[in-house]
Order: structure tokens, then C-alpha cells, then sequence
């Protein structure tokens, strides 16, 4: 199929896309690296196609390895050029944590670039950290342990939430964008008071939030209020070839 043709080559067929993290002036932290397929035919394909068909299949590793280099090798250069505040977070799948040593893979490609541990942020979700709970949670702490910063992706969206908060030292909450999207309009208000509570409660524990998937003014408006002070969300810009988000936002 299409998906084996893709991994014969995928270092031809991948780009790294990035979505800028900014604060409410739209001034950018850093990014999250997102990746692309650049298919022959069918022109970019979204992830959401082709990521749970290579989860499947055992190969996301190979997408994912791939993309944790370019982004280091980005910060390498940034670093270079004297712009080292930037970070790039990168997403680590389940599978991952069977089929590559991740700390080892990291300490290598953070060793090898000569970069700061800190701007490679990982986004792990609670499912992955459940899935092998022990083994997981003493994999990441050791990430922690070495200087690297772990986030935890759609945060509120797992069955688990709360108790991966007190079994681990997490740095940052990337809070689900599920929370601003309500199927039912009465239940906005209800959204937008767990979103409230989850906010008070990262201040409480000394964590930073990121709300993604923030598309409007109206929004971003809230959240601030809130206190949420980084977004990342179609409101300030959809992800973004590289070159284009260092020419917008650096
Ligand atoms: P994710 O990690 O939760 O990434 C955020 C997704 O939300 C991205 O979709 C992004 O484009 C989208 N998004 C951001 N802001 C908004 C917004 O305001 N509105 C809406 N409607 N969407 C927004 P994308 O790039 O299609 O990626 C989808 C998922 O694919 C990611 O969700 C992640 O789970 C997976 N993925 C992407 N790149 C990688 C990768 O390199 N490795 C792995 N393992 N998974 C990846
Ligand atoms: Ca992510
Ligand atoms: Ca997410």
C-alpha cells in the first residue's frame, strides 16, 4: 500500500511543519514539530492519515527518530546563530517506548548536537505513561533527571489525568483542545470552568500550561484571564514550513 512505499523512503517524503507556541502578544517560545508527508500524487498529507496505519504497522519509531534529529539539528543551528531561547517540542508515540530506547536515543541526539537538553521539550500523553505505568514513569524520570522537560499532551483527554499529575513531576500541561470544542453550546460553560480549575490547579503545582487548538480572539481573551500564558492554536497560526516560521517569528 501507499504506507509501505512511504517507509521504503520516508527520509525523501517527510518534512518537519512547525506550529509556533506564543504568548498572548503572539510573540513565539518556541514550536511543536508536526510532521508532513509530501505524497507524489495526493500532494501533503496530514498525519492523521498515516500515523495510526504506522503506529499499526511498528514503524512510527522510524518517523519519530527521524524527527526528534531534524528538530535537534534546527536547535543546533538557532543555537548557532545566537538564538538559543527558542524550543522545539517533538511527540513521542507508545510504540516508541517498546521499539527505542528512549533515553538512551535522546541523550545520544542531544550529546551529538551539542545542544541544551531543556529546548527539546517531549510530549509525551497520560495513555502512553499508562500504558506501562512503572516502566514509563522511571524512563521519563531519568529524561527529567538529564535536564530535559517532559509535557504532557492532551492533558484532560485520558483516563488518568489527575493521578499522572501526582505520580510524576511533570513540567508542562498541554491542556486537550477538546475542552474549547463543545458539542452542545450549554455545555460551553461547563468547558470553560474545568479549563478554569485545570489552570488554578497547574499554578498550585508550580507548572506551566499550554492551551492548543485556540482559534479565537474570544478565546485567547479567556484563557488570559485564566491565566494560561502560551497558545498554540490556528488563532496565531497553523503549522508552518520551517523557514517560513523562522522568517514570521524570529
Ligand atoms: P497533537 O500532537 O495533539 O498535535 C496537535 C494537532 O492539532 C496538530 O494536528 C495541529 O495542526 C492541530 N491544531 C493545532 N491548533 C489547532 C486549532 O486551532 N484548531 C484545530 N482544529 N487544530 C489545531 P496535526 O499536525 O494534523 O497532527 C495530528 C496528530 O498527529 C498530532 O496531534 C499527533 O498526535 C500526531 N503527530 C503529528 N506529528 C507527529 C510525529 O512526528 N510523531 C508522532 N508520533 N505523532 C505525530
Ligand atoms: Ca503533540
Ligand atoms: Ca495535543
Amino acid at each position: 500500500t501507499g504506507v509501505i512505499a512511504y517507509m521504503e523512503r520516508y527520509e525523501d517524503y517527510n518534512i518537519m511543519y512547525l506550529q509556533p507556541q506564543v504568548d498572548f502578544k503572539g510573540i513565539a517560545r518556541g514550536a511543536e514539530a508536526l510532521v508532513r508527508w509530501r505524497h507524489p500524487v495526493k500532494g501533503l498529507l496530514s498525519p492523521a492519515v498515516f500515523v495510526d496505519v504506522l503506529e499499526k504497522a511498528g514503524l512510527i519509531y522510524k518517523i519519530d527518530k527521524y524527527m526528534w534529529e531534524k528538530a535537534a539539528a534546527k536547535l543546533k543551528e538557532w543555537k548557532e546563530l545566537g538564538k538559543e531561547q527558542y524550543h522545539i517540542s517533538v511527540n513521542i508515540s507508545t510504540k516508541d517506548f517498546y521499539l527505542v530506547d528512549v533515553y538512551e536515543t535522546f541523550v545520544d541526539i542531544v550529546e551529538r548536537n551539542g545542544i541544551n537538553p531543556e529546548k527539546l521539550k517531549l510530549e509525551i500523553t497520560e495513555t502512553t505513561i499508562m500504558d506501562n505505568f512503572e516502566r514509563n514513569i522511571k524512563i521519563i524520570k531519568r529524561l527529567q533527571d538529564y535536564g530535559f522537560k517532559i509535557e504532557i499532551d492532551d492533558f484532560g483527554s485520558g483516563y488518568s489525568s489527575f493521578n499522572t499529575l501526582k505520580d510524576m513531576d511533570v513540567d508542562v500541561l498541554k491542556i486537550d483542545m477538546g475542552f474549547l470544542r463543545t458539542s452542545k453550546p450549554e455545555n460551553l460553560e461547563k468547558s470553560m470552568s474545568i479549563l478554569n480549575m485545570i489552570i488554578s490547579l497547574s499554578k498550585t503545582l508550580g507548572l506551566s500550561v499550554v492551551t492548543e487548538g485556540v482559534e479565537t480572539k474570544d478565546q485567547v481573551v479567556k484563557l488570559t484571564q485564566m491565566g494560561c500564558r502560551i497558545y498554540q492554536g490556528y488563532y496565531f497560526s497553523k503549522p508552518i514550513p520551517v523557514e517560513e516560521f523562522e522568517k514570521r517569528y524570529m
